[in-house]
């Protein structure tokens, strides 16, 4: 008889997640509850359409757009109140969800007001076994100026909820230096640091992360892969990647960085840089967008070749590095 695949036990573990971001967890069928609330019809069919991109700029052009349909406190409730129940569903018991504030800016919107409404409306989860806590994000691209003001804001919400500032967005768009201050404030402030890097840039965007802004933990970070150098740099320092492996394949990040097209799940680096001894966590990055749940990301890595042993350690590792308190 066939052993269950550790890949399927994982789904009655409880697990932690770190690298999810609310505006990526919008389901077609919230899309267009979101759409209705502001007098828009908007078919379930066309949220589809749209959550299908061939290329890293198609993928955030419709992430841009599902974000124009969340616009009040009341949105950001309910977009939160349904991720909490996608994670509940999936034994998540904590997870360190992704704000992206720099896009609330950007739509003269009240961060404050949409985050005091996103922990009302998910506070109550705490009793079911969830607990939540918050990454306030700038966009890399809007510039160092406007990564400041979500540091600021941040500081503002005055919310132990708020547990770290990072940025996400065109990692190839602005000098890794230009935001040297904003972490050195976030820092001032008392929040940890992340940044997506090493996406769909090279290693050095992730080597310039480390050294230049003194990041604790990096959003996907795959390129390490090209630079046996840093990988020992990151296993050294006890710096984790946030590996995301369906992302990868669906902004067509995995075809960038094994300079090739179509590439396929199985050849995603994870196994490597795990046995070079990077500490790797596992994560459904925009679980929409992606068509991907956590239990679906352990599933791709048990088909990147991990072992049940190696399993256990990055599911260990959800909870390992988390930056707020797990319970
Ligand atoms: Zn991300």
């Amino acid at each position: 008889m066939h052993a269950t695949p550790f890949a399927e036990r994982i789904a009655s573990l409880p697990k932690a997640e770190l690298h999810l971001h609310l505006e990526g967890s919008i389901r077609p069928a919230v899309a267009s509850a979101l759409a209705a609330r502001h007098g828009m019809k908007l078919p379930e069919e066309e949220v589809r359409r749209r959550y299908a991109y061939t290329n890293f700029a198609g993928f955030l052009d419709a992430f841009k757009w599902v974000t124009s349909f969340v616009r009040e406190p009341g949105d950001f409730a309910l977009i939160a109140a349904d991720l909490a129940e996608q994670l509940l569903a999936q034994k998540v018991v904590y997870a360190e969800v992704t704000l992206s504030v720099g896009i609330m800016f950007l739509r003269q919107q009240q961060p404050e007001a949409n985050f005091a409404a996103i922990v009302r409306a998910t506070e109550p989860f705490e009793k079911r076994g969830l607990r939540l806590n918050w990454i306030f994000d700038a966009v890399r691209q809007f510039g160092s100026e406007a990564a400041m003001r979500v540091v600021q804001s941040a500081r503002r919400c005055g919310s132990r909820r708020i547990v770290a500032f990072g940025i996400g967005g065109d990692e190839l768009s602005l000098a890794t230096k230009e935001f040297r201050g904003v972490y050195e404030r976030a820092e001032e402030y008392g929040f940890h640091r992340l940044i997506h890097a090493g996406e769909i840039g090279g290693p050095e965007k992730i080597r310039e992360a480390i050294e230049i802004l003194g990041v604790e933990r990096i959003g996907h970070g795959i390129a390490a892969i090209h630079d046996v150098g840093l990988m020992e740099t990151l296993a050294e320092r006890k710096i984790p990647l946030e590996i995301c492996p369906a992302s990868n394949l669906r902004t067509g990040a995995l075809d960038v960085q094994l300079g090739k097209s179509a590439a396929t799940i199985e050849e995603h680096p994870l196994a490597e840089i795990l046995r070079h001894g990077v500490a790797v966590t596992i994560a459904t990055d925009d679980p929409a967008m992606f068509h991907t749940s956590l239990e679906e990301e352990y599933r791709n890595a048990w088909r990147i070749g991990l072992t049940e042993e190696e399993m256990a350690g990055v599911v260990e590792n959800g909870f390992r590095f988390a930056f707020g308190k797990v319970s």
